[in-house]
């Protein structure tokens, strides 16, 4: 698998933290010699932790590039690629990765703010990003190659009370993922969604508004994945035969209902 990654540039959306930072981690460790990661997120000191950590860890073979990227500013977006260095430009990975939850309200109690934020981050964000780097992708081979990897999330699939908006961004990411894999089913363009299950990261803590009792009561019985868990299953995707596409992947902790 690491022979396959070699050479590879790898981008990683909301990589400050949680899965993101641990895909990044997980891409270096897998593939430590002749790689670059671009991680982005809001929080620039923390990219610049992660890229400290990453050279500790293995060294100088893998090249990061931190990069403050808000996902949810179009503006920011349409600047990132023209403003990337000539030695990241050529993406061969992106994980669409940085998401976000806001408030649980029932319906009567949306309140349009927390709505906004969300679709801004989790949908529109994911689709701009998408759409920046494709054309990187479709330039490349006939027809184009490279792999699109969105974190969708087992709220997509199942609605759960109260969390109806956030629920609804991750159907929305699913329904876009299923479809532009439809869109560039004739390339080599592999688009791969995994969803996780929960997940221990700082959006648990979020979610529960550091509410330890909410959160062991949500947990009862089941030990959450850790963002390495997820991290694995991205790197596995991105690491198959081109011909081969882990086209959706729900990953759950043992337990989990
Ligand atoms: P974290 O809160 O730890 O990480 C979220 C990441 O997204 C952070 O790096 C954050 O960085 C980034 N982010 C949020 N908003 C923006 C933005 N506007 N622009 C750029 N980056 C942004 O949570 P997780 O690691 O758990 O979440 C990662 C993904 O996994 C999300 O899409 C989430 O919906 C999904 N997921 C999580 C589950 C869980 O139980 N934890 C379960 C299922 C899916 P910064 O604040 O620096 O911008």
């Amino acid at each position: 698998m690491a022979k396959r990654l070699e050479g590879k540039t790898i981008l990683v959306t909301g990589a400050s933290s949680g899965i993101g930072k641990s895909t990044a981690k997980e891409f270096a460790r897998t593939s430590p010699k002749n790689l670059k990661i671009i991680v982005t997120a809001r929080r620039l000191e923390a990219l610049n932790q992660l890229a400290a950590e990453i050279k500790e860890e293995v060294g100088d073979g893998v090249k990061v590039l931190p990069v403050k990227l808000d996902v949810s500013n179009p503006a920011e977006i349409k600047n990132f690629v023209p403003s990337l260095p000539a030695e990241f430009k050529e993406i061969d990975v992106l994980v669409n990765n940085a998401g976000l939850v806001k408030g649980v309200a029932q319906a009567p109690d949306i309140d349009a703010e927390d709505m906004n934020l969300m679709f801004n981050t989790n949908v529109t964000g994911l689709i701009n990003m998408t759409q920046a780097i494709l054309p990187i992708f479709k330039k490349r081979d006939e027809g184009g190659r490279g792999d699109i990897i969105n974190i969708g999330s087992i709220a997509g699939r199942e609605p759960y009370a109260g969390g109806g908006i956030y629920c609804a961004t991750k159907a929305a990411v699913r329904s876009f993922t299923e479809s532009l894999r439809k869109e560039l089913i004739a390339t080599r363009i592999r688009v791969i969604e995994i969803d996780p299950g929960q997940v221990e990261t700082e959006f648990s803590v979020v979610r529960f508004y550091g509410d330890k009792s909410k959160a062991d009561a949500v947990y009862k019985g089941v030990e959450p994945l850790t963002g390495d868990d997820i991290a694995e299953v991205v790197v596995f995707a991105a690491g198959r035969r081109e011909n081969v596409v882990i086209a959706d992947t729900l990953v759950y902790p043992s337990h989990q209902a």
